[in-house]
């Protein structure tokens, strides 16, 4: 049944996939939605024993995200977990590649593996092709994000992937900021696809969720298994209200991207002629703006008050709800240095536009 729902589904555009994926096969009387199974464990002899492995309320979310990055994923309890899962990829002694400024769990999962004698890192700015080129020489990951968090660089993903493969160096791909609605890694050439699904996937800023989506081929399979072992071992997996939870969120994600990328383009524009914004990072697509403040000394301040001073707008971290939210990210413990002290990250959310920016045009303003 899952085959067919895959070959009935697969010439859709994805707009109309996120809507469609994961339904309960139709069969008269047959449920809309898929029910929410509690459980830790299975009656014996069955294809799974324990919950810990697998619960049928993953799964939906698990061939819905699957289809729409193109492989084939795996559901976690968080984005870091999907992070950790990958990184134990890597073998003891190992090089990573990473980008200089990425989202900072990552940056510290990796300080911290490298300072422990885990592996070693080689940090590089995702947008130098040449530097990220020489870098994968003899690497085991190239951990790419893009863009990245919060800076919005953007990597030539197909590039570097075809430089990291001829390294014979795996790739991943962060893909939270962008979705597979904007770029599907998998098809440039990554092995493996990270989501915080938190974020955009899930979009109500109500649960913490994670995957890892791997190619259907044999490296992809591979792949697969061992981060499916790492979860189970690892225990890190997601609660089956969570998971519901995700898939409904789903079903909105083309209209909510739609309207929130809309509303981060026409902000863009808008604050770039605010004589307080010294500076707006917005890669021409996306629903994440970053600007940095003016003020007397670095900005730092400034960019506090404006953050205490919206109403609308919440100040609060993380991103990719309807909500719209800021944060001045180096109050962030571990935020690279690379960011700047005056760096505000908007994550813009689906709320009319003009009420957006008069919150904002205010609060901006008020800085005098
Ligand atoms: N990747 C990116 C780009 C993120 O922004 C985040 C969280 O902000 C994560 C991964 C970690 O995800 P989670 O908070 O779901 O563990």
């Amino acid at each position: 049944m899952e085959q067919q729902n895959h070959d009935a589904h697969a010439d859709l555009s994805p707009r109309t996939k996120v809507v469609a994926l994961g339904r309960p096969e139709r069969t008269p009387g047959a449920s809309l939605n898929p029910p929410v199974t509690f459980t830790s464990t299975y009656v014996q002899d069955g294809p799974v024993n324990y919950a810990r492995v697998a619960n049928p309320t993953w799964t939906p979310f698990e061939e819905a995200v699957g289809e729409l990055e193109g492989g084939r994923a795996l559901l976690f309890s968080s984005g870091m977990a999907a992070v950790q899962a990958v990184l134990a990829l890597v073998p003891t002694g190992g090089v990573v590649v990473a980008p200089a400024a990425a989202y900072n769990g990552v940056v510290v999962s990796l300080t911290e593996a490298e300072r422990d004698g885990r592996l070693s890192v080689r940090w590089v700015d995702v947008t130098d092709e040449a530097a990220v080129t020489d870098a994968v020489a003899g690497a085991d990951l190239l951990w790419l994000e893009s863009p990245t968090n919060p800076l919005l660089e953007v990597a030539d993903v197909p590039g570097l992937a075809r430089a990291a493969h001829a390294a014979g160096t795996l790739v991943a791909v962060d893909n939270t900021f962008a979705t597979p609605l904007l770029q599907r890694p998998l098809e440039d050439g990554a092995d493996v696809v990270v989501h915080s699904a938190t974020k955009y996937l899930a979009g109500h800023s109500d649960v913490i969720l994670g995957l890892t989506v791997t190619a259907d081929d044999e490296v992809g399979r591979g792949l697969h298994d061992r981060m499916a072992r790492h979860r189970t071992l690892g225990g890190a997996i997601a609660g089956p209200m969570e998971a519901w939870l995700a898939l409904r969120g789903l079903r909105t994600l083309s209209l909510r991207l739609e309207r929130a990328c809309a509303n981060a383009a026409d902000l863009a524009d808008r604050l770039r002629t605010h004589p307080r914004i010294s500076r707006v990072r917005y890669p021409g697509w996306g629903a994440i703006v970053s600007v940095e403040v003016a003020g007397d000394g670095d900005g730092a301040a400034e960019a506090e008050a404006l953050t205490a001073g919206t109403h609308v707008w919440s100040p609060s971290t993380s991103l990719g709800g309807v909500e719209s939210q800021l944060e001045r990210r180096r109050r962030q413990p571990g935020e690279p240095e690379a960011v700047p002290v005056n760096l505000v990250r908007l994550s813009v959310g689906v709320e009319d536009v003009e009420d957006l920016w008069a919150d904002l045009r205010g609060a901006l303003d008020s800085l005098g």
